[in-house]
């Protein structure tokens, strides 16, 4: 039944709904609503859209909700961190092989962009996060974060990666005292991976 009265919950402070992810987190709520998750694919037909089996949409579902509950719980100590990094999945690059100019560093087995391309999805992140003191790394894989986190001081950590690639990050993060921020990946795949470069603005507080 629609309620008789209106609202708007603008009004609230982000306070409000930071205690509402807390707590869900705190009693694992979002886990209980498995029947939830279920629900919102069969009835927005996530699978058949996508293209993939039944659990597996599941499973985006249920780490996406995960995924924007700790970006609210880490949203404070990430926006008051000094030291920021970003990470970016190296499958995002425009060229995964010789006409990427990016140079790769061992040491934190990370490329940097050189910006050969104005379509590149890593050159757009650069660019994007080094304009706001984020220092950028285009990873092989999220277990380079443990080898960055070893040699650099930071004390907050963002990364674009699939869902489930994102929750591995943030356990390593969080275990390492550090605020953290995930942007999920819009396409996934070993090339050509894609993200929503409005969403990562947003989320480069
Ligand atoms: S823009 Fe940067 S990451 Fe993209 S292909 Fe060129 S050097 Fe590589």
């Amino acid at each position: 039944m629609a309620y008789s009265f209106n609202y708007d919950l603008t009004k609230l402070p982000r306070g409000f709904f930071k205690d509402i992810a807390l707590l869900v987190e705190k009693r694992q709520l979002h886990k209980k609503l498995g029947a939830f998750s279920k629900q919102s694919v069969r009835k927005f037909r996530v699978d058949q859209l996508l293209g993939i089996q039944l659990e597996d949409a599941i499973s985006i579902v249920e780490d996406l909700v995960d995924l924007q509950i700790k970006n609210l719980v880490h949203e404070e100590r990430f926006r008051n961190a000094q030291e920021k990094i970003l990470l970016v999945p190296h499958c995002c690059r425009k060229y995964m092989d010789w006409r990427c100019k990016a140079d790769f560093d061992t040491k934190f087995a990370s490329y940097f962009c050189n910006h050969c391309s104005e379509d590149c999805m890593a050159h757009h992140a650069t660019m994007l996060a080094e304009a706001r003191d984020y220092k950028v790394f285009i990873l092989p894989g999220g277990s380079c974060l443990k080898k960055i986190c070893e040699q650099l001081h930071c004390d907050a950590v963002s990364g674009i990666a699939c869902p489930e690639e994102i929750k591995l990050g943030i356990g390593v993060a969080e275990s390492s005292g550090m605020a953290v921020r995930g942007i999920p990946l819009t396409k996934n795949g070993c090339a050509n991976t894609q993200f929503n470069i409005d969403t990562l603005r947003e989320a480069l507080i």
